[in-house]
């Protein structure tokens, strides 16, 4: 089973439930696909035994047999391409390599070459294994990582994919082919605000899902509120705790500290299993 745990925004502690997630599971592999700050495999500390990088085809031109038409800059909708001094100049960082530019290209002035954008480590901790996707400082989009990063999973496996935070397309490429999402929601106004929209794209892909309310302080209902309304699945609630934000601030795994957090994510597992055996046959019914 594949469980994509998302947020509306950096700092609700999306990693912390994505990663002890994984680690109540055996011989899981988590996935992070938090490609700009992915940092899931400090609380894991998997062994590295493989790097492999990330590659996207661009265009590259011979100045030599273009003739200066302009087809290539108007079609470019994402203005990685400009006319410049008489000369086609190309802006690698905002290629998002469609390949439009050389098949369009009337002179055949245009081929592609590739160009490196990140790569992936992956990592061995124990019997669980670790795949991290890394963007370089600067790119347009780390979608290429992401669906390296997913290509192939065996969807036997238990696998937990931190994504994302927010609604952008690597938050989509993230959680295509997941069987559950869990939103990982902090009980305050901007939390809410920006899991809201998560949320809707969520239900757009028509996985089952369900909440995790982080860092609870009682009397804050407003993430307990929202879930009421929108019928979403409270699968589990952490209370704000001293001893987790020391924990996490070391990069020390909370499920690995003591057996008291470790019940808990075995609880949250055992309901995310629970939601999704009653979602699917819901779902076989009508
Ligand atoms: S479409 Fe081809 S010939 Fe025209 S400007 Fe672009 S590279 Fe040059
Ligand atoms: S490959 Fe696509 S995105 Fe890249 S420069 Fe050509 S038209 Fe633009």
């Amino acid at each position: 089973m594949r469980i994509g745990v998302l947020s509306g925004k950096g700092g609700t502690g999306k990693t912390f439930v994505a990663t002890n997630l994984s680690y109540v599971q055996k011989d899981a592999l988590f996935i992070d696909c938090d490609i700009e700050e992915p940092n899931g495999n400090i609380f894991l500390k998997g062994k590295i035994f493989k790097e492999e990088p990330v590659n996207v085809l661009i265009p590259e031109i011979d100045h030599d047999l273009c003739t200066g038409c302009r087809k290539c800059v108007e079609f470019c909708e994402f203005n990685a391409l400009a006319y410049i001094k008489d000369k086609v100049k190309l802006f690698p960082e905002l290629c998002h390599s469609c390949g439009g530019c050389s098949l369009l290209c009337p002179e055949g002035a245009i081929k592609e070459t590739e160009r490196e954008i990140g790569n992936i480590e992956y990592g061995m901790a124990g019997t669980h294994e670790v795949r991290t996707g890394i963007l370089n400082t600067g790119e347009a989009t780390g979608v290429p990582i992401i669906s390296k990063l997913l290509d192939g999973i065996n969807r036997e496996e238990s696998v937990t994919v931190d994504c994302p935070p927010g609604s952008s397309c690597v938050v989509m490429e993230s959680i295509k082919g997941s069987d559950f999402c869990v939103l990982v929601i902090e009980p305050t106004i901007f939390g809410v605000q920006n899991i809201s929209i998560v949320f809707e794209l969520v239900k757009l892909f028509d996985i089952p899902y369900g909440a995790v309310i982080n860092k609870y302080i009682p009397g804050q209902e407003i993430a307990h509120r929202f879930c009421e309304e929108n019928h979403i699945p409270v699968l589990g609630v952490f209370d704000f705790d001293g001893k987790i934000a020391e924990l996490n601030s070391i990069g020390a795994l909370a499920s690995s500290y003591n057996d008291k957090y470790k019940r808990q994510f075995e609880l949250l597992l055992d309901k995310i299993m629970e939601v999704h055996a009653h979602e699917t046959a819901a779902n076989i019914k009508r």
